[in-house]
């Protein structure tokens, strides 16, 4: 869907986009994180055509970004950090003028502003005035605005900034509908710990570079399971019993507490825990411990300070 190559960014005094290549497949939710200034947001301004690069190319659907911003604009719909919605419109008069202004077919108006509406959980205020309502409805609305002209690719900076739990569970189900429906979607985000409910691809980008780019990793897949057993007294040798023991990869000793990575199903843990008291090995915990995107991104990232 998009195909970046030794893209280049600079402002008057800063080089926001160290020349940086990647591509991200159709049918993806990439979630984009990285600190303050990492360059996330210049990087959605780019690929949505609203700024024009120092050098290097932008491709999306095969289209150059460059040389045809407009056919490009006309495939993706753009949210910016701060975006603008009318306060006195209501939400249908919004999403019909912006419909207008995107070109759609005026007779079919109605019906996609209805089409929206309804994907996006807000027919009961659909005459009601943009100024009176929630911020988690504000933002839905924006993303209304953003892709009322059905594009196949949705850029979305920090779509879930300063929304309350329940708001962000209806976004991230707004996105996994979006996904569902075909859409493209990249979404840059502090809050880490969701990523993993609903990105599919994790592009991590540090002082204008990409530091980790993982393809592809859905739901599941995204998240790392590891056992963990504490002890009363490690003996000396653990890590040596423990890496004997069938099924056990990696092990690494915290204190009292061994961390390992196990391949095997539940039935095969019940009885790895078993072999393990047999071991007589003074155990006081076993447990599983999952991690996931945001771990992920602290490993990655280490020594930056984060945000979330
Ligand atoms: P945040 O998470 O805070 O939104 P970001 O990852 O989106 O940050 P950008 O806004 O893309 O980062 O900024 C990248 C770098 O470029 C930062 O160091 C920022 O200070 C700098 N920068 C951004 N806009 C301008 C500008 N208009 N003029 C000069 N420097 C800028």
């Amino acid at each position: 869907m998009i195909k970046v190559e030794n893209l280049i960014y600079e402002y008057p005094r800063k080089l926001a986009l160290d020349n940086i290549s990647f591509t991200i497949p159709k049918g993806s939710i990439t979630a984009l994180v990285g600190a303050n200034g990492a360059g996330k947001t210049t990087l959605l301004k780019c690929l949505a055509a609203l700024i024009a690069p120092f050098s290097g190319k932008i491709l999306v659907n095969d289209i150059d970004v460059l040389k045809s911003p407009r056919a490009c604009q006309h495939m993706m719909g753009f949210l910016p950090d701060f975006f603008g919605l009318y306060d006195t419109l209501t939400i249908e008069q919004s999403l019909s003028y912006f419909a207008l202004a995107r070109k759609v077919d005026a007779n079919k108006i109605p019906i996609r502003v209805k089409e929206v509406v309804n994907l996006l959980n807000l027919n009961e205020k659909i005459h009601e005035k943009i100024g009176n309502l929630s911020r988690g409805m504000r933002q839905r609305v924006g993303i209304g605005q953003a892709m009322i002209h059905d594009p196949s690719l949705l850029l979305l900076d920090e779509p879930a900034a300063g929304l309350d739990p329940e708001a962000r569970i209806a976004l991230k189900d707004l996105f996994l509908e979006l996904n569902r429906q075909g859409k493209t979607l990249v979404v840059s985000s502090h809050i880490l710990a969701e990523l993993d409910q609903y990105a599919s691809d994790l592009l991590i980008l540090k002082d204008g570079k990409i530091v980790e780019h993982n393809v592809s990793l859905k739901g599941e897949q995204n998240i790392e399971k590891n056992i963990c057993i504490e002890l009363l007294e490690p003996p000396e040798n653990i890590l040596e019993i423990i890496s004997s023991i069938n099924g056990i990869l990696s092990p690494k000793i915290q204190g009292n507490t061994i961390i390992f990575k196990f391949d095997g199903n539940v039935i095969e843990q019940n009885l790895l825990l078993k072999k393990l008291i047999d071991l007589n090995l003074n155990l006081i915990q076993f447990y599983v411990k999952v991690e996931g995107v945001q771990e992920q991104y602290i490993q990655t990232i280490s020594g930056n300070t984060l945000h979330v």
